[in-house]
């Protein structure tokens, strides 16, 4: 645009040149009419044109007026432009300044004008001795979100987050966005700490309020760490964003959707969860995991059919220590890729010293749909141990279908090329979708325990039960029931006419030595 290449004072130089212009002209005229008068120009100039008809000066004048009007149009289309021309300059400007300072998909103020504004405002609130909340937002599950819907309607619900967060504060406090689903609100002015208190729980409401985004009706929800500065201690902008991250961190870690205001002690849970962290790194290097298997019978005959491998740490103080304790941080870490590369090495290491009709089964995270990696690695632990493919099954969660659904579809049926067995783990819990069982070459349901639990005094969930199993039956997979404690469980799914069981009733997770079915020569047939 033409107008944005003006020279930065050209507007207001421009104004006072024609402020200038102006009074010249109106100089001039009152100038000009006063000699005009003074000395009867006019009456002399019309006896003069009387007196000298043959000069034609009439005509001359006529001209004159002709000029005289093109000149005044002229001048009024100039100024015309130059109004323009100021008028675009100053919404330029506007729009520049406008982007320096917000974030251009949701309109709110970006990192930028937030960090100098909680800088400015830590300052006042020491100054003035009353404390600042500090809040950090982040959407629940935006990632699957994102993936399942496009990217289209993340930006969507981005904006309507955004619009909300913006209604809920008032004109004194800052609503900003610091990139992808992480907002912040710093709150002034409000009596300590109830009206933190009474936001957190405003915004907790509001962000479960269903979004309408174009056609779509989508169900989500914020997790939100507050914390309050402490006008007496010299704090930093990075110290409060530090604190308001572990609040927020805790408010995930309890479930979600629901705030959490730091605590001192938050700061002890942080480092105990570094030191875990230590600890598992060397964990991996010191080679301190070991595989526990645990048998999977055939209900028919209860014959054992195979071993679900299930990792355990041995921690050098704690003892034994479970993957609840662990996997979900080895996630986080990405030090989940190594270990399930050293798991599946060490699965198909010593499935082969079964008998060869066992097949092993070994949990496989989200992490590993990214990308060929887990392709290759599977293909290296079957090429190094020798171990026929179809004797190895992969287990996967739908959660982990659903974060990766393109990249997970890819890479799972590179695997079923391979031979190798698939299972849909934990069936019926975190986003069930009947569509990963058409569209993904399962081999094998997992129902989670959860339904088995409450099959004998839930009718529901032993309804559901039977109809996983038919489903199962009618699209051609195996369907184990996990977590089999009872004879009646047994019994249950066997009138069900369940494939296979798996659970403390056949057999607990045991390490490699002491699987005594494994071997062949004394198999047991069912719960002893
Ligand atoms: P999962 O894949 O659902 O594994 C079954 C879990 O249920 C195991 O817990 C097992 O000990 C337990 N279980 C089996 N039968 C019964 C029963 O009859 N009653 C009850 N109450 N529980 C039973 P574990 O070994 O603590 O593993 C927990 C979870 O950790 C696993 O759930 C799996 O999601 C994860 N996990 C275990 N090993 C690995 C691994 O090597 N890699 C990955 N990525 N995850 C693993
Ligand atoms: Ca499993
Ligand atoms: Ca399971």
């Amino acid at each position: 645009m033409a107008t944005c290449s003006l020279p930065g004072r050209a507007p207001a130089r421009m104004r006072m040149r024609r402020r200038v212009d102006a009074l010249i002209i109106i100089f001039l005229a009152v100038v000009s009419t006063l000699i005009a008068w003074r000395f009867d120009l006019a009456e002399q100039f019309v006896s003069f044109v009387e007196a000298h008809e043959d000069m034609e000066l009439d005509e001359g004048i006529l001209l004159v007026w002709f000029a005289l009007m093109g000149g005044i149009v002229f001048a009024v289309r100039r100024a015309r432009e130059y109004r323009q021309a100021v008028r675009a300059h100053e919404q330029a400007t506007r729009h520049a300044s406008f982007l320096a300072a917000h974030d251009p998909l949701t309109g709110l103020a970006n990192r930028r004008s937030f960090d100098e504004r909680l800088q400015h405002e830590i300052a006042r609130a020491r100054r003035e001795g009353r404390p600042l909340a500090l809040f950090v937002i982040d959407i629940d599950h935006f990632k699957s979100i994102n993936d399942l819907h496009g990217h289209d309607t993340g930006d969507a619900l981005l904006r309507e987050v955004a619009d909300r967060l913006a209604s809920s504060v008032r004109d004194v406090d800052l609503a900003a966005r610091l990139g992808g689903d992480e907002f912040v609100l710093i709150q002034v002015g409000a009596e300590q700490p109830l009206g933190a208190m009474a936001l957190a729980g405003r915004l907790e409401a509001l962000l479960a309020e269903t979004y309408a985004l174009g056609g779509t009706h989508l169900v989500s929800s914020g997790s939100i760490g507050v914390t309050l500065s402490a006008p007496d201690t010299v704090q930093t902008p990075a110290d409060l964003l530090k604190q308001a991250d572990i609040a927020l961190y805790r408010s995930k870690a309890e479930g979600r959707g629901t705030y959490r205001f730091y605590a001192k002690e938050m700061d002890e849970a942080l480092l105990a969860r570094r030191e875990l962290e230590a600890e598992l790194r060397l964990a991996h290097a010191e080679a301190a995991f070991e595989l526990y298997y645990q048998p999977q019978h055939r209900i028919s005959d209860r014959k054992l059919v195979g071993y679900e491998a299930l990792i355990r740490w041995h921690h050098p103080r704690r003892g034994i220590v479970t993957p609840g304790e662990f996997i979900q941080l080895a996630e986080d870490t990405g030090l989940i890729v190594p270990m399930t590369h050293w798991i599946i090495r060490q699965a198909c290491q010593e499935a082969l010293t079964w008998r060869e009709e066992l097949t092993v089964a070994v949990n496989i995270s989200a992490s590993h749909l990214r990308g060929d990696d887990l392709v290759e690695t599977v293909h290296d632990a079957l090429e190094a141990s020798g171990l026929a493919p179809s004797r190895l099954e992969l287990e996967l969660t739908e959660t982990v279908l659903v974060e990766r659904a393109e990249q997970a579809r890819v890479v799972l049926e590179r695997l079923h090329a391979l031979g190798v067995r698939l299972a849909l783990d934990d069936f019926g819990t975190g986003y069930s979708s009947l569509s990963n069982l058409w569209r993904l070459p399962f081999d094998r349901i997992k129902i989670d325990r959860s339904f088995i639990a409450h099959m004998r005094s839930n009718q529901k969930a032993d309804q559901i039960v039977q109809i996983v199993v038919e489903l199962g039956a009618m699209l051609g997979c195996e369907v184990l029931a996990e977590g089999v404690e009872t004879e009646a469980q047994l019994d249950r799914l066997a009138d069900h006419r369940c494939d296979m069981v798996q659970g403390f009733l056949f057999g607990r997770p045991t390490p490699a030595h002491e699987l005594r079915g494994a071997l062949g020569s004394r198999v047991p047939q069912g719960p002893a």
